[in-house]
């Protein structure tokens, strides 16, 4: 898949999130700043240098994000956090204007969707992808019959973290454009199943839905014995397992390795 990169982009408008369900136990944003040393705590969303980035432009006045590319939207935070509701306005304005970009988000707080749209919304922005993130069957309980009922134009389910066996049959139907599954990355990874994973992929297969098994994460079971995998190649072992079901269009976004800036931190 590394071949078609070239069609992606990041825009982290803020950055920071606060924990609110078990997926966000070992959240990766917390993890990365640490690692980077950041000095405010990863529970503080502020704004980044890359606030403008979707309308931002060259020197020879063409887009900074070039058109026709695949934006991966708030991957250091959730796009639908309460903190972030003044700015977010301003975000639909640049969504809106960049009609010729892609913009896909994930969010575990898809409850909070109808309170964050623009006025114009109403079926939908055609340019807009919301994933919605289920890490266990009560996430999914609580939170996919809410994501059924929205205005969303293409709407795709991300099973990861994911911590234990799940059954989506209930909410696979036709609007939902492919279903993404992987394990947990760093060293405090829970441990996933491939028999969980197998299992949602057939769930996926009678309903003729897309399915991505996207990364192993760091201790995966097979065959009931535990394996532990590098970062380096969770996703390649994902990918060599060869269970991908009718993926075309969307990468998921769970396979980016995204590289911090210096302009994600500060305004
Ligand atoms: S919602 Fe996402 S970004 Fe926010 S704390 Fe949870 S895992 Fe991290």
């Amino acid at each position: 898949m590394s071949e078609h990169w070239e069609i992606y982009a990041d825009w982290n408008p803020w950055h920071g999130c606060t924990k609110i369900s078990p997926g966000c136990k070992y959240c990766y944003v917390y993890r990365q700043d640490e690692m980077y040393g950041s000095m405010v705590s990863s529970s503080e969303c502020r704004k980044t240098g890359n606030f403008y980035l979707p309308i931002k432009r060259k020197r020879d006045k063409s887009w900074k994000i070039e058109s026709g590319k695949i934006v991966f939207t708030c991957f250091t935070s959730d796009f639908l956090l309460k903190d972030a509701d003044p700015w977010r306005p301003e975000c639909w304005e640049m969504i809106k204007r960049r009609s010729d970009l892609h913009f896909y988000f994930f969010t575990k707080r898809i409850d909070r969707f109808m309170e964050c749209i623009p006025e114009d919304w109403d079926d939908g922005y055609d340019n807009v992808i919301v994933g919605c993130t289920v890490e266990n069957q009560e996430m999914a309980d609580y939170r996919l019959p809410i994501f059924l009922s929205l205005p969303i134009r293409h709407k795709s389910i991300i099973a990861s973290p994911l911590i234990t066996a799940l059954d989506l049959t209930p909410y696979l139907d036709a609007t939902i454009e492919e279903v993404s599954v992987g394990g947990e990355s760093g060293v405090d990874a829970r441990p996933c199943d491939y028999d969980w994973i197998l299992a949602l992929r057939e769930q996926c297969v009678a309903r003729d839905i897309p399915f991505r098994f996207h990364q192993t994460g760091a201790r995966f079971i097979k065959d009931g014995k535990m394996y532990y995998v590098k970062r380096c190649y969770q996703l390649s072992q994902a990918h060599k397992a060869n269970i991908d079901y009718r993926i075309g269009k969307y990468l998921v976004p769970g396979t980016v390795r995204y590289e911090w800036k210096e302009s994600d931190y500060h305004d």
